[in-house]
C-alpha cells in the first residue's frame, strides 16, 4: 500500500470573487492510494486560507500525515473509517480527503461505478451554475451564456449592502429563471430589515445569510422572511443538520462531502432532510475532476432533488487534470460509469501544475 500527494497550484480562467476575498488559482491536495494494482485518487477541499471553514491546505497534509495515513494504511471500508477518526475533533475536510480515497479504492475492488456503490443513483445530476461577484453587466451577460447552454438554476453570490443592487439587476433582466443567492454570512442579526428586501425577488433559496457556524439567529430570521433558508457552513455535522431542521433554522442543505467529512456523513445528512420533507443539492468547491466526480456521483443519487454547484469544470480551469472532464448536456451531467470514480488522470497537466509531491505511507 502506498500512500502520496501532489500539491497543484492551477490557474483559474478568471478569478473568482465571493465575500471571503478574491481566488486567482486553485491550490489543491491530491491524494494517490495504491495497492495490488488499484490506484485511488482523491482531494481536498481546502485551500491556502481557512477563510471558508476552519481548514487549510496546511492543517489537512499535517492531519493526513500525523494521524490519518495510520488509519488508511489497513484499507478499512470507509464506515469503519469514520469509527477510526472519532477520536478526533473537526479536521472534516482532512477526513473526508481520506474516506473519500477509500470510497474509490472500495468501489474499484468491488468492481462498481462509485455512484452505484453509495446507493440509488438516477443516472445524472441536475445542474445549476454559481456565479461569483462581477461588475454587474458581466454577471447578466454570465447569466445569459449558462441559461444558453441549459443550467437549471442560476446562484449569485451576493454581499451585505449590494443585495438589491445585484438581485434587482438580475431579476429586471430575468423574470422567470429559478434563482438562489450565496451571503456566505455576509449579514448579521443586527441586519433582518435589510435581509427582508431580498423576498421580493423570489429567490428558491438564501443561503447562510448568517455567521458561518450559526443555527439560533437563522432560526429566527427564518420566521421574518418568507424567502427559504438554505444553510451550507453551519451544518458540519449529522447532528447539526437535525437540529437546524428541528428548530426550522433552514428547508433546505447544501451538502459539500468535504464540510461534512465525507461520504458517509453526506448521506446520513441526506437521509434526515429527507426525513423532515426538505430540499438538498451538491455543492461545488472549486474541485478538479477528481473531486468533481465525486460530487457528480452524489449529485445523481435519487434523493438529491434540488440542482448542484457541480458544473462542467472548463468554467473553472483552462485544463482540467482529468483527460476526461464532464460534459453538460441540457443542464444535466451523467456520472462516470467507470469503476470508483472513473477518472483518467492526465499525467502531464498533472506534473505541469505540481508545486510540490511526496510519500506519506
Ligand atoms: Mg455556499
Amino acid at each position: 500500500m502506498r500512500l502520496s500527494y501532489h500539491k497543484l497550484k492551477i490557474p483559474l480562467i478568471s478569478p473568482f470573487t465571493t465575500s471571503f476575498g478574491t481566488d486567482v488559482n486553485k491550490d489543491v491536495y491530491v491524494f494517490t492510494l495504491e495497492h495490488n494494482g488499484i490506484t485511488a485518487y482523491s482531494e481536498s477541499v481546502t485551500d491556502e486560507n481557512p477563510f471558508y471553514g476552519s481548514e487549510d491546505n496546511y492543517t489537512v497534509i499535517h492531519i493526513v500525515q500525523k494521524y490519518l495515513a495510520q488509519i488508511v494504511k489497513d484499507l478499512p471500508e470507509p464506515q469503519e473509517f469514520n469509527k477510526k477518526t472519532m477520536f478526533i475533533k473537526g479536521n472534516n475536510m482532512a477526513k473526508a480527503s481520506m474516506e473519500m480515497l477509500l470510497y474509490d479504492y472500495h468501489a474499484k475492488v468491488k468492481e462498481k461505478p462509485l455512484a452505484e456503490y453509495m446507493g440509488k443513483s438516477r443516472g445524472y445530476a441536475n445542474v445549476g451554475i454559481s456565479l461569483g461577484m462581477d461588475d454587474i453587466n458581466v454577471t447578466l451577460k454570465k447569466i445569459q451564456d449558462a441559461l444558453n447552454r441549459g443550467y437549471k438554476r442560476i446562484k449569485v453570490k451576493i454581499m451585505k449592502g449590494k443585495e438589491t443592487q445585484i438581485l434587482g439587476a438580475v431579476r429586471d433582466q430575468f423574470p422567470d429563471i429559478t434563482l438562489s443567492a450565496d451571503a456566505n454570512s455576509d449579514y448579521t442579526e443586527k441586519d433582518f430589515q435589510l435581509i427582508k428586501k431580498i423576498d421580493r425577488y423570489d429567490l428558491i433559496y438564501l443561503e447562510q445569510p448568517l455567521y458561518h457556524d450559526d443555527i439560533i439567529y437563522h432560526s429566527r430570521l427564518a420566521k421574518e422572511i418568507s424567502t427559504p433558508l438554505c444553510l451550507d457552513e453551519s451544518i458540519t455535522s449529522p447532528e447539526k443538520a437535525q437540529k437546524a431542521f428541528e428548530m426550522e433554522a433552514c428547508s433546505v442543505i447544501n451538502i459539500k462531502e468535504g464540510r461534512l467529512g465525507g461520504i458517509g456523513n453526506s448521506i446520513k445528512v441526506m437521509d434526515i432532510v429527507k426525513n423532515f420533507k426538505g430540499h438538498v443539492w451538491i455543492g461545488g468547491m472549486l474541485e478538479t475532476g477528481i473531486g468533481r466526480s465525486f460530487n457528480v456521483s452524489m449529485a445523481s443519487l435519487s434523493d438529491i432533488d434540488y440542482p448542484g454547484d457541480t458544473s462542467p469544470n472548463d468554467k473553472y480551469f483552462t485544463h482540467d487534470i482529468v483527460k476526461n472532464p464532464f460534459t453538460m448536456e441540457n443542464g444535466t451531467i451523467k456520472p462516470n460509469m467507470g469503476y470508483g470514480i472513473g477518472v483518467e488522470i492526465s499525467e502531464e497537466y498533472l506534473k505541469k501544475y505540481t508545486v510540490e509531491e511526496g510519500f506519506i505511507v
